[in-house]
């Protein structure tokens, strides 16, 4: 069970205060997207869910269990990047495979795991490839079969696919949404997309200064923003 639970959690660097005080409870298997404007604290939201940067206040509860001096490594949780992040040396299998290894999984299992997920994500052919021969969409298709096959009860998404053009940004937007429903994992997804917000998400958690504006379902938050910031990030064209 991957419920999530944010109490008054905070982040500072020294003085500065970048997010504060966030309560927000996700359920089980919700697809929640964070958006708000650059430097809002999104991502350092993100990465003290996955353990990468120390919770400086609050709790972080996942299913019954606090989380806050959990090790990353512990915790059931992916987190794809922007910017793929993929290693350069390895192949597309290897890349794939690679965290499996790390964790002495037999091979056999590593090679039905990565085979299943190439095969949902159409990314067979490209196995024996090295990302640079392969496309930014196809990139990205790798990265989240890297985290697919930890098969993670959370998937943590930064900013996914804000370097794909704008076709190919619609048919993976269609893709991931159709992972999450057959994945059985709650998705947290950090988006400046306005289309994204809205076509993908369960709830939007709008974001500003390290503050909660305001959350609820897309269709509420364009019918009743609270604020003309809510109002600005929902209802116009960026
Ligand atoms: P977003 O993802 O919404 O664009 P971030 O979470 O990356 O925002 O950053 C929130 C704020 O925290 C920004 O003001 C950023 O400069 C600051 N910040 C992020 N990481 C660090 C760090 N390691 N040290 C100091 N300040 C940081
Ligand atoms: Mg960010």
């Amino acid at each position: 069970m991957a419920s999530i639970s944010l109490k008054k959690l905070n982040k500072t660097f020294g003085a500065l205060t970048v997010v504060h005080d966030i309560d927000l409870e996700i359920a089980d298997k919700e697809f929640i997207i964070l958006v708000g404007p650059s430097g809002c604290g999104k991502s350092t939201t993100l990465r003290m869910i996955a353990g990468l940067e120390e919770i400086s206040g609050g709790e972080l509860i996942i299913g019954d269990d606090l989380m806050n001096d959990v090790p990353s490594k512990d915790r059931d949780i992916a987190m794809v990047f922007q910017n793929y992040a993929l290693y350069p040396h390895m192949t597309v299998y290897k890349n794939m495979a690679f965290g499996l290894e790390l964790r002495k999984a037999p091979k056999d299992e590593i090679d039905r795991k990565v085979q299943e997920a190439a095969k949902i994500l159409d990314i067979t052919h490209l196995l024996n490839r090295k990302p640079k021969a392969l496309s930014g969409g196809q990139r990205q298709r790798v990265a989240l079969g890297r985290a697919m096959v930890r098969n993670p009860e959370v998937f943590l998404l930064d900013e996914p696919l804000s370097n794909l053009d704008a076709k190919l940004r619609g048919t993976m937007r269609a893709e991931i949404s159709k992972l999450h429903k057959r994945l059985n994992a709650t998705f947290i997804y950090v988006t400046h997309d306005q289309v994204e917000a809205m076509t993908m998400a369960d709830r939007i958690v709008v974001m500003k200064d390290g503050h909660i504006q305001q959350m609820d379902t897309p269709q509420n938050l364009y019918d009743r923003p609270i604020n003309m910031f809510v109002a600005g990030f929902i209802g116009a064209p960026q």
